[in-house]
């Protein structure tokens, strides 16, 4: 099959810009992409066409080669051969970052700073009513003695001479033409002859900066919060990444949090849970009273209401649940031994079984089980 030439292809001319080879290509990509033409199989053709073309026209190695010797000439080429599907997700990642917001910008262009995580320990009373936290992040910044470029007089330096600035060399090898880091710059693109004595030439320094969080009100366990730009500096003048503060809240002494409600247990005695009571129970904002009817059973659980919490992401206040567990009396005396045979002894003269209705119930159908073989 004969192949189109590249540049008919993507509709430019044999001197485009790799920004006009960029405009060109998003126009056919956002015409043709497969996901806006299900089942259409001569778009995805042209597709496959385009992205081709733009793989070797946005290579310099490449495009020399198709320029000089055509379609043969990047068959022959040999290591760059043979461009399926392979590339394609990190071209089309490449083209539309600037759209999507991707992290993009790999191939060329000095580079944006990396994002940095910190991992945060909050309490549940800190995560839940928010604060202001101090934290300490190893960073690496712009050096301020050369505002980031490096040279002791803290202006940007000039072009390499021998790359002329693009960081790359072609290298003539017989048949073909390489393109390598060029080893005067080591790819900078620019030569410091008077290096700043503070970074010695990096442009950069690595230092501990101390940062105030803000951490709202409501925020839970995985929550982030993006700080914006306070990420590692870009690299000569490109923008800073951004610091992601990781949320983590420690486990509390009484409640456990899900979602917007709180949940306690609270152990009882047995002749409250007999006769009811009140019941100071903690909360978050302070005591609150619990009232527990008579005939209390454990595992009965109580709703607090508006106790609970308020998640960042808004919607009501939650509630908090408390669960009761009857605690049965240890270390009696004999005294209390006494009463409590004479206590049990009077239960049994009563209505038969009716003071413990789950327990004899229980009772009688573990009686039929039994006596059904
Ligand atoms: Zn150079
Ligand atoms: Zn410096």
């Amino acid at each position: 099959m004969s192949k189109r030439d590249y540049y008919e292809v993507l509709g430019v001319s044999r001197q485009a810009t790799d920004d006009e080879l960029k405009k060109a290509y998003r126009r056919l990509a956002m015409k043709l992409h497969p996901d806006r033409n299900p089942g259409d199989a001569s778009a995805e053709e042209k597709f496959k066409e385009a992205n081709e073309a733009y793989e070797v026209l946005t290579d310099p190695n490449k495009r020399v080669l198709y320029d000089e010797h055509g379609h043969e000439g990047l068959q022959r080429g040999g290591a760059g051969g043979g461009f399926g599907e392979g590339g394609f997700g990190d071209i089309f990642g490449d083209v539309f970052s600037d759209i999507f917001g991707g992290g993009g910008g790999r191939r060329s262009g000095p580079r944006r700073g990396s994002d940095l995580r910190y991992m945060m320990e909050l309490s549940l009373e800190q995560a839940v009513f928010g604060s202001a936290e101090t934290i300490r992040i190893p960073t690496l910044d712009d050096c301020a003695t050369c505002n980031g470029h490096g040279t002791a007089d803290g202006k940007a330096p000039p072009k390499c001479s021998t790359c002329g600035g693009s960081g790359q060399v072609r290298v003539q090898q017989g048949f073909f033409v390489l393109q390598q880091t060029c080893p005067h710059c080591r790819g900078r693109g620019t030569q410091i002859t008077d290096p700043c004595r503070s970074c010695r030439g990096a442009g950069k320094l690595r230092r501990e900066k101390t940062l105030e969080v803000k951490i709202p009100a409501g925020v839970d366990t995985g929550d982030r919060i993006r700080l914006t730009g306070e990420g590692e500096a870009g690299e000569r003048g490109a923008p800073p990444g951004d610091l992601y503060v990781q949320v983590n809240v420690k486990p509390h002494e009484f409640f456990e949090r899900d979602g917007s409600d709180l949940y306690c247990t609270v152990p009882i005695d047995f002749v409250t849970a007999a006769l009811g009571g009140e019941l100071d129970v903690p909360t978050l904002g302070g005591k609150a009273q619990l009232k527990l009817p008579e005939e209390t059973q454990t595992g009965k659980v109580f709703r607090l209401r508006g106790k609970g919490v308020k998640s960042v992401r808004g919607g009501a206040v939650g509630d908090l649940l408390c669960t009761v567990v009857v605690e049965t009396p240890v270390r009696l005396n004999k005294r209390q031994r006494e009463l409590l045979r004479e206590f049990g002894a009077s239960l049994q003269g009563d209505s038969g079984g009716g003071h413990n209705p789950e327990a004899a119930g229980w009772l009688d159908r573990a009686k039929k089980f039994f006596g059904a073989d």
